[in-house]
């Protein structure tokens, strides 16, 4: 943790995390640095803040968070990698005789997202440590655009992604990967800035803990039919029964 503060000094990314939560926020730093100081970072997953069980999530200001690492090299995603789009979701609801692209098929955002749309949460497809902070830890503080998520990640990141949570607020649940993963500060800043050759893997328990967890969460009516993009967060477009 404060390896990679140090190390963050030097980048913008630790002057606009300073400009936009610490500077402003001091107190709620300080309480969120010492309150991740006491999470439990080594086991399946790590519950932030007052994070409890699934039946407190989803809805309007829930968020599900997906390394872009995740996507499938070959064949390689049709979005492209390190950006935050994910062409399946985009084009939700799909109908029954559009056939999945085989990159998809396999692909765990694919998945994910399609059952954080029944739960009612937005998805961010996550990249820079510097678009986290602007898209979901800045709006989290300042407009409380999300007080609960799901998050897939580096168990190296754990730490300093729980202080961004806390600090803005989000009750959290974060799931470390298993393979392919970020394990030291060089090899997080190339993956940082785009260079990752390496897809990562969530541990399939975990796997089946995240389909679970949002199952658990789903909606009923379905409050959702598809996302739409609002800078680089996907946000559940109400289903059309809900639009009239
Ligand atoms: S489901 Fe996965 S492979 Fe398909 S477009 Fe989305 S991110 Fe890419």
């Amino acid at each position: 943790m404060w390896a990679f503060c140090w190390h963050s000094l030097f980048r913008e990314y630790g002057w606009q995390f300073f400009r936009r939560i610490v500077w402003p926020h001091p107190v709620k730093t300080a309480k969120a640095v010492r309150a991740s100081g006491a999470l439990d970072y080594t086991g399946d997953r790590t519950a932030v803040g007052a994070a409890d069980s699934e039946q407190t999530f989803g809805g309007a200001r829930s968020l599900v968070g997906v390394g872009f690492c995740l996507k499938p090299l070959d064949p390689p995603c049709p979005s492209g990698r390190f950006n935050h789009d994910c062409r399946f979701l985009e084009t939700l609801p799909r109908s029954e005789a559009d056939e999945i692209p085989a990159a998809c098929r396999s692909c765990a955002i694919r998945e994910i997202g399609t059952l954080a749309l029944r739960a009612g949460a937005a998805v961010y497809v996550m990249t820079s440590a510097q678009d986290i902070l602007l898209d979901v830890f800045a709006p989290a503080l300042n407009e409380s655009r999300f007080t609960s998520g799901l998050f897939t990640l580096c168990r190296y990141s754990l730490r300093p992604f729980a202080v961004g949570l806390l600090a803005g607020g989000v009750r959290g649940w974060m799931f470390p990967f298993e393979k392919g993963d970020c394990r030291d500060y060089p090899t997080w800043l190339r993956a940082d800035r785009g260079t990752k050759e390496e897809r990562t893997e969530l541990k399939p328990s975990n796997r089946t803990a995240i389909r679970e967890f949002l199952r658990a969460a789903a909606q009923k009516p379905a409050a959702a039919s598809g996302f739409e993009k609002r800078g680089h967060v996907l946000f559940p477009l109400p289903a059309e029964s809900e639009a009239k």
